[in-house]
């Protein structure tokens, strides 16, 4: 038969996670692995901006037409200013969510960058390398996180300083997921000055504006590099900020020399999503776009990403808090120091076996863990499963 040859690939392990989580009986378990913003009762809500933006959706929308290649204009205008500052006037390329805005990324540097390879932070969210392999890039990896679960800045500009001319190099704007370690400010200006010196392309992945120090604050990095550099791709995902995970919303800034290129450039974008997805889903960025157009709606969801962002932030001060009276504060100290949903706890794949079958934690074998997942009113018990495995 045709399909005799074909094998089976290995699941993803994040859901492998997700399905023994659910199946455990303690009720006492934590799910601290896959990837989404959980609030105070474990849920992922949709926030009630989202809903008021979809209620008038519902009640407005007079058409369900295909977008352009580009999609909504009204969200390309709105999402580069949530980006780059509302005196941009660039018009993001709206994608199926930021892997969409990756993708697109991938094959824009295969197609009109032939050559040209792409290097990833080791370690990075795993699609990033699959994503670029598939494309047909190249793909190398910098140095970011040591041995020691330490950033190390240093080794990261030693190999982005030997990087070929012209290869791209992709950066997480803020919250580094798997790790949580970001660049300073001071970091950031260095790596720019290798990017500018070695004439690299940045690719920055902005997948959690809002979750790290602001919505403001965040973008700072991303900000610094389009000011400073002619040419830069930024990729945007609205998954976290606005709890659209599924409704795929995400989008790919690029800033080019001038205005002529930038036509040349965003022709190539639609010629290529043309072949990926022919146009991106509308609903999710008619949302965001709604959102981001009305003050009164902007305000709520601005209080809103803050609250999520806020209740990240106590997680981490409460867990090395609640690590104190096991001698662990000190040694978890970075928990504290991290930005974003994601941990590098600096838990041995052993610990974290040890974790979910002695105390029902889950997390990824990496020893990243989701913050975001965490009950606060459990913050003790989760010290003490914690402590446990690192005294055994
Ligand atoms: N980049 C990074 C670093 C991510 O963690 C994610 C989400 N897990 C994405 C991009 C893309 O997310 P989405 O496609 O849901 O917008």
């Amino acid at each position: 038969m045709h399909f005799d040859a074909i094998g089976r690939v290995p699941g993803d392990p994040i859901l492998g996670l997700m399905g023994a989580y659910a199946s455990d009986p303690n009720p006492n378990k934590f799910d601290l692995g896959v990837g989404v913003y959980k609030d105070a009762q474990g849920l992922t809500p949709i926030p009630r901006s989202v809903k008021l933006a979809e209620q008038r959706l519902v009640d407005r929308q007079d058409t369900k037409i295909y977008i352009g290649g580009h999609g909504d204009a009204a969200f390309g205008k709105v999402i580069n200013e949530l980006v780059l500052g509302s005196d941009s006037k660039l018009i993001a390329t709206q994608t199926p969510g930021g892997t969409g805005a990756l993708r697109l990324s991938a094959d824009f540097i295969a197609h009109c960058l032939p050559g040209r390879g792409v290097w990833l932070s080791d370690p990075t969210w795993p699609i990033h390398e699959t994503i670029f392999a598939a494309a047909g890039v190249k793909v190398s990896h910098y140095p970011y996180v040591g041995n020691d679960n330490r950033l190390d800045v240093e080794a990261m500009l030693a190999t982005l300083n030997q990087v070929p001319e012209g290869d791209v190099v992709l950066l997480h704007a803020c919250c580094h997921n798997p790790t949580g370690f970001d660049l300073g400010h001071a970091d950031w200006q260095r790596v720019l000055d290798v990017v500018r010196s070695r004439k690299l392309l940045p690719l920055i992945d902005f997948a959690y504006q809002g979750f790290g120090d602001g919505l403001e604050q965040d973008a700072w990095a991303v900000r610094l590099f389009a000011a400073e550099l002619p040419e830069v791709l930024i990729t945007s995902s609205c998954s976290k900020n606005f709890g659209l995970y599924r409704d795929r919303t995400g989008a790919l800034i690029v800033c080019t020399q001038d205005a002529e290129k930038l036509l040349d450039v965003r022709s190539q974008l639609a010629h290529i999503a043309r072949n990926l997805w022919s146009t991106p889903p509308d609903h999710g960025a008619a949302v965001v776009a709604t959102i981001l157009g009305d003050a009164e709606l902007k305000r709520l969801w601005i209080d809103e990403v803050e609250a999520m962002r806020q209740r990240i932030a106590q997680l981490r001060a409460g867990l090395v808090e609640a690590l104190q009276p096991h001698g662990l504060a000190e040694r978890f100290a970075h928990i504290g120091v991290q930005r974003g949903m994601f941990s590098y706890t600096g838990l041995s794949p052993a610990q974290v076996q040890a974790l979910r079958e002695q105390h029902s934690v889950y997390m990824v074998s990496s020893g990243r863990a989701n913050v975001a997942g965490i009950d606060a009113t459990r913050l003790d018990l989760l010290a003490s499963a914690i402590a446990s495995v690192c005294k055994g």
